[in-house]
């Protein structure tokens, strides 16, 4: 009798079969839902596809997402730009390789020609240092190369950007990708009244400075450091001329150089060098005054905000560095625990102020195998497991009612505890990662518990398929029998078009896993607020 009532209700739409007409068909075999095209598009920005997933390679799954993306600037081009300004303007994306590839994309293909143009005149504002610059020209290159907007473009970058940031330019990003910025110049042909940066300009393409100007005299230092014979000499220049490291050759750069660069270099290249610090054995366990300079600077908040550091680069920093050797295998330090805890806190300082929702929360982290395949955002090591453990951690601790577990084709308590160093919550998820997936699970969990949740937050890939019902399903569901009108946050953590939101319900929302942003909208739609 019961399996005959079980298979005629409503409902009960195993994952493997299309439960309505609006759903798509994951990597999986299962059905979920596609989402919009504005949130693919974030997913690219911010996720990247770097390292591709568990069901695509890097090269498939990449060209799959450009083709998309070109396909978005070209018919959509307003909006994507909207979407690549917002995302720097607020710092929501760890890597801005992906935003620079889509501002070329609408640049050079956009069908409305005033976009076009919007996008050329947003270049100075996306491409923030040399090296973005020179990326976005290969990307430019890809698009159908140079023609009048083009030139007019990258000529304003140079025309428009203040001298002294363009004198660093010229002492630290000379080239990437087989670009140099003498090429840019050459091809762009800005032009000035200016004869300061007209003597830059001329310095960039040929080496030579034809000027006193004292806003240049970085590059006089530059200039005179190329010729330093020993880490010593190279250092007195820097501290002289205030040089950052990058205008050092690398054979002249040594210990003095190094320590010179902790005062001349800023909270960016700390963060990145910090294996490097310890390698020349700067900083080392007991190193106190080091040690309490490094930790003061990559945890005051307003640095972290001013020097845009994304909460990515904080784990990032913290991943490499605990480890004690670099990824490439070139050295070893010994690791500093007041360093490890500095970064951690600097992870969850670089989210800015989060306004607690005061709702119950149940998250539930997907820990099927596909998690723990892929890099997020291109960071060797952080897969979706990882970086969804770690975004997990954020609103375990800001929000009071909130419940942790796991789950593949079972949910289970995983063992996080809101006071878990970051270190241990992610070697928790990580050793218990496995199975089959089915994203229902949390909601049937608190269901069948009579657990009273608001708001359940699931970080997922989204290639749900094992479960018996759909997960909008399920939450349905669960807010009939509990009569709570709970909320369903999935937050996607592979650039895919997949989610298990259902698009015509209000009380379910997709954002981007590693949003800078996420925290304080998954706040804002648990308050209710839209
Ligand atoms: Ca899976």
């Amino acid at each position: 009798m019961k399996h005959l009532i079980n298979a005629l209700r409503p409902n009960n739409t195993p994952q493997i079969v299309k439960a309505r007409a609006d759903q798509v068909q994951n990597n999986a075999g299962g059905f979920v839902f596609a989402v919009t095209d504005a949130n693919r598009f974030l997913r690219f920005l911010i996720l990247g596809t770097e390292g591709g997933t568990f069901y695509a390679t890097e090269a498939r799954q990449t060209k799959l997402e450009t083709d998309f993306v070109r396909n978005f600037a070209t018919l959509e081009g307003a909006t994507a730009l909207e979407i690549i300004l917002d995302v720097v303007r607020y710092n929501r994306a760890p890597k801005v390789e992906p935003t620079l590839v889509a501002l070329a994309a609408v640049a050079k293909l956009s069908v409305d020609s005033a976009t076009r143009k919007a996008a050329w005149d947003a270049l100075p504002e996306v491409a923030r240092t040399g090296t973005h610059l020179l990326h976005f020209l290969e990307f430019v290159q890809m698009f159908g190369g140079w023609g009048r907007l083009t030139r007019a473009g990258v000529a304003k970058v140079y025309e428009t950007m203040p001298l002294e940031k363009l004198a660093l330019w010229a002492v630290k990003y000379k080239s990437r990708d087989g670009w140099t910025q003498a090429d840019a110049l050459r091809l762009s042909h800005p032009k000035t009244a200016d004869a300061t940066r007209n003597a830059l300009f001329k310095y960039l393409v040929d080496g030579v400075l034809e000027s006193n100007n004292a806003t240049l005299n970085i590059v006089r230092g530059h200039m005179l450091a190329l010729e330093a014979k020993s880490d010593k000499e190279a250092a007195a220049i820097m501290r002289e001329y205030k040089l950052p490291i990058e205008a050092i050759p690398t054979h002249a750069r040594g210990v003095k150089v190094y320590r010179t660069a902790l005062a001349n270099n800023g909270l960016t290249w700390t963060l990145r060098n910090l294996g490097n610090l310890g390698k020349h054995e700067l900083l080392v366990p007991g190193a106190w005054e080091i040690i309490e300079q490094i930790v003061s600077r990559v945890t005051d908040a307003e640095a972290l905000r001013k020097g845009r550091i994304h909460p990515i680069d904080a784990l990032k920093a913290m991943l490499v560095y605990k480890g004690g050797r670099s990824i490439k295998g070139d050295g070893t330090w010994k690791v500093v625990p007041q360093i490890v805890d500095a970064l951690e806190k600097a992870f969850y300082t670089s989210f800015g102020t989060i306004q607690p929702a005061g709702k119950r929360f149940v998250l539930g982290l997907d820990i099927s195998g596909s998690m723990t395949w892929g890099n997020i955002a291109g960071v060797h090591g952080l897969t979706p497991n990882l970086a969804s453990t770690a975004m997990a951690m954020l609103t375990l601790r800001s929000e009071k009612h909130s419940h942790i577990m796991g789950f593949s084709d079972s949910f289970r308590d995983i063992g996080i505890r809101a006071n878990d160093s970051l270190e241990a919550a992610l070697r928790k998820t990580q050793n218990q990662s496995f199975g089959g997936t089915d994203c229902a699970l949390p909601m049937l969990w608190a269901l069948e518990n009579g657990v009273q949740a608001d708001v359940f937050v699931i970080y997922t890939d989204n290639e749900t398929y094992f479960g018996k019902v759909h997960p909008f399903e399920a939450l349905r569901r669960y807010r009939d029998k509990m009569g709570i009108a709970a909320r369903l946050v999935v937050v996607g953590m592979t650039a895919t078009q997949f989610s298990i939101a259902d698009p015509k319900d209000a009380g379910m929302m997709d954002v981007v896993g590693f949003d800078g942003s996420a925290p304080n909208i998954i706040s804002s739609f648990a308050r209710g607020e839209f």
